[in-house]
């Protein structure tokens, strides 16, 4: 495997106090105009980023854990990427795949049918954000099936649309007053292991879901049922083995749409092109987005063909989805995971992750460590318990952004620290971040 290449120096340099007086600057010009429902985990305003690094209006480069929440895979700036994007906006910056088509369109669909799994003949529709391609997937399910009712996993989190609102189950801040939502949504209960009151195997997690959905929906209602393979703002829950298979089997006995939610987990992120590869599941639609556009918004619904292929023409699609230059970065980005063996860096990742904060369980508050490949995350806990405290994941991340290191909460309580470093960043950095994040969480 090729060596990633980098054009920013791959080290955290504080050369103000944090944040610096250009990002506080631009605060306050934010302040003024800026709807506070967007809001931001980290004061740094960024100038330039690459690898493992941000750098800050200040000049200040931070080692990024973050990566624009599991975006920048192959990293904020890398050559293939750049390349490709410049090429492209030169030839064209738009014409709507509606109205007159393009290559890089086709190319990125071919790239979708080849990379996900499941050997079956498979069509893909773009389009813009996850929560537009989670939409997507319920729409054509639905048509498919010419069923009304979705089965969702609790601890869910699959976008701020009105459909994706319903389907989310964490209140604050994603629902709150955002209400009515959409009708026929049905949450199961999933697999969730380090909080089964009793450990129980997949098997088991997913016949009280199989249960649950028989008996309070019909399984000859559902058009489809929708997981995460790994749960991402639920606090990057991997749910118990067997767990997917199972509801999978259930799903085609029963003529529902078994959708997977790849958007975070999927492309290298977890150690593998897909984290369902983990259990050889397969399933009939996935959606993909994040680092599928090489930091470009792109997102995907791929799956069966004759499933893909029951909406109309005119159906599906939009304006802008599968712009020319979201596809032309998503191909380069594609490329670049090859070239440099992502799922491989992905797994060291992980290594690193498990050997140097894997020993914190335990001890203090760290009642759980957990993830797959560069998704892992830290569970705060109240000392001696289970109870979930999101005071102390919210301390550590803030004392970590203090001296340098971006990292991001998630999780139904909000007492995670997630990392989802880009699969680029050099295993020296890493290891810097890791011991600076022991440090914090001992203290
Ligand atoms: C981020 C995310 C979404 C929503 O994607 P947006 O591009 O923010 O709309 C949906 N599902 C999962 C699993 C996600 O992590």
């Amino acid at each position: 495997m090729a060596d990633p290449i980098y054009h920013l120096a791959q080290e955290r340099r504080l050369v103000t106090a944090l944040p610096g007086p250009r990002s506080k600057e631009l605060a306050a010009r934010r302040d003024a105009v800026v709807a506070k429902g967007v809001s931001s985990s980290s004061p740094f305003y960024v100038a330039q980023a690459d690898g493992g690094v941000l750098v800050d209006a200040d000049g200040n480069s931070v080692i990024d854990l973050g990566a624009g929440i599991a975006v920048t895979s192959v990293g904020a700036s890398a050559p293939h990427v750049v390349h490709n994007v410049q090429e492209a906006v030169a030839n064209f910056t738009h014409s709507s795949f509606a109205t007159t088509p393009y290559e890089g369109y086709v190319a990125v669909c071919e790239q979708l049918a080849e990379l996900t799994p499941g050997t079956f003949a498979k069509k893909t529709v773009l389009v813009n954000s996850g929560a537009e391609a989670v939409e997507n997937a319920i729409k054509i399910a639905r048509h498919a099936t010419g069923r009304a009712a979705v089965a969702v996993a609790e601890n869910a989190f699959h976008g701020r649309t009105n459909l994706t609102m319903a389907l989310t189950t964490k209140a604050m801040p994603y629902k709150v007053g955002f209400g009515p939502f959409a009708p026929e949504i049905y949450h199961f209960p999933s697999s969730n292991p380090f909080r089964e009151p009793e450990p129980i195997t997949g098997e088991q997690a997913a016949q009280r879901a199989i249960d649950y959905l028989e008996t309070t929906v019909g399984a000859d209602h559902l058009a489809c049922l929708l997981q995460e393979p790994i749960q991402g703002e639920g606090g990057f829950i991997v749910p118990a083995e067997g767990y997917l298979p199972t509801l999978q089997a259930w799903c085609h006995e029963h003529g529902i749409v078994f959708i997977l939610d790849e958007i975070q987990c999927g492309f290298c992120r977890s150690g593998k092109w897909f984290a369902c590869e983990y259990e050889g599941v397969e399933p009939d639609l996935i959606t993909t987005a994040k680092a599928l556009g090489g930091g470009l918004p792109l997102a995907a619904v791929t799956g069966r063909a004759e499933i893909m292929d029951s909406a109309q023409a005119g159906g599906l699609g939009g304006t802008y989805g599968g712009n020319p230059i979201s596809c032309a970065a998503s191909l380069g980005a594609i490329e670049t995971m090859k070239e440099w063996d992502l799922p491989a860096r992905a797994r060291a990742i992980e290594s690193a992750i498990r050997s140097k904060v894997g020993p914190l369980v335990g001890s203090g508050s760290v009642g759980d460590v957990r993830g797959r490949g560069a998704m892992m995350a830290v569970e705060f806990v109240k000392p001696g318990t289970k109870e979930p405290d999101a005071a102390r994941a919210g301390q550590v991340a803030s004392e970590l952004l203090h001296e340098g290191v971006i990292v991001l909460t998630c999780g139904i309580y909000g007492n995670c620290v997630r990392f989802l470093p880009s699969l680029t960043i050099p295993a020296d950095l890493l290891d810097e971040a890791l011991d600076l994040f022991v440090a914090a969480a001992s203290r």
